[in-house]
């Protein structure tokens, strides 16, 4: 029989996990082994007691609780990897909220069992969601398809997804410091199926991504992605040559002094490159210190690090 995983990261959950549980196990077909496991991301609120008690209810529901919150990206690789030791076929990754259709499980088990190694989901539309959002996201997707020449890192995808055993060992060796899973799942390959739905808000409780951390998330996808650390001194590089013909070609005519303004200008340029470099630098420094991705506090499936 199938062992099947169902990996939920959760931060500050209290208001989801019993509904959330309810609602899963409504769409647990016969015919597999299913198992929960809840990622606890440092959440400051009753999650971890909630998942302690349903856990008293159903010993197939195991847990990892981190030490501080690591962030979604952190607890899905813990997710993992937990459901590499629970030595299971398959994962299913889903958000608490509801906000990812559990009705869409059984659909995923059938792609599953002809033989798609990895099935994602993504939004039909985005017409539901909120207008800067929705703005902001299209224009992201385009500009990432665009700099790391991949447009296959589709428009409105979740993390919601099922994925097989190879999937799983695939993305855990991946060891990215700063992970972008969505651009490592394309990256590894994989026989891929793709189911859309209608785009459903949060059940209950509010969202954990601020607009500033989507965007930083947003900027690391692309850096992780692409040689956009190339492109900066390039378009600088351009921007200097650009003034220098300008002035060689109408300099004279329009009879403006340069001197001054590319002195500031060249400054501009060479602290916009220093500061440019030392981002460089802290990331090699963060990928090379290699630091565990999380911290457990408390399990209940033996978990390591590696
Ligand atoms: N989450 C997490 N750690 C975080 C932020 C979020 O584990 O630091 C979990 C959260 O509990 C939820 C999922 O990631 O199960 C998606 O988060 P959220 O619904 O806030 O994101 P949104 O759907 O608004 O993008
Ligand atoms: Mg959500």
């Amino acid at each position: 029989m199938n062992k099947i995983a169902i990996v939920v990261p959760c931060y500050n959950e209290e208001e989801m996990l019993e509904v959330f549980y309810q609602e899963v196990k409504k769409q647990l077909v016969p015919d597999y082994d299913f198992y929960f496991i809840f990622i606890d991301d440092g959440s400051k609120d009753k999650t971890m007691e909630i998942i302690k008690s349903l856990n008293t209810k159903d010993p197939k529901v195991k847990f990892v609780s981190f030490s501080r919150n690591f962030g979604k990206e952190a607890a899905m690789y813990a997710g993992l990897q937990a459901a590499k030791l629970l030595d299971v076929n398959a994962a299913i990754l889903i958000d608490a909220d509801l906000q990812d259709p559990p009705s869409l499980i059984p659909e995923m088990l059938k792609y599953y069992e002809a033989g798609y190694k990895h099935i994602y989901t993504k939004h039909k539309s985005r017409k539901n969601e909120p207008f800067l959002k929705k703005f902001f996201a299209k224009a992201y997707y385009k500009t990432y398809g665009i700099l790391t020449k991949n447009p296959n890192v589709a428009q409105g995808a979740r993390d919601f997804s099922l994925l097989d055993r190879d999937v799983i060992e695939a993305f855990l060796q991946v060891k990215d410091y700063r992970r972008f899973t969505k651009g490592i799942f394309t990256w590894v390959g994989f026989e891929k199926k793709c189911i859309e739905f209608d785009y459903v808000p949060r059940y209950a409780g509010k969202t954990k991504w601020s607009f500033k951390k989507l965007f930083r998330y947003g900027m690391l996808g692309i850096k992780q992605f692409s040689h956009v650390y190339n492109l900066i001194p390039n378009l600088l590089i351009f921007l200097c040559l650009l003034l220098l013909g300008f002035e060689i070609g109408y300099g004279h005519i329009i009879g403006f002094d340069f001197l001054a303004l590319k002195i500031e200008f060249l400054a501009l340029l060479i602290l916009i490159g220093i500061k440019y470099l030392m981002r460089l630098v802290y990331d090699i420094r963060d990928q090379s210190l290699s630091r565990p991705l999380y911290l457990t506090k408390e399990s209940n499936i033996e978990c390591k690090h590696d």
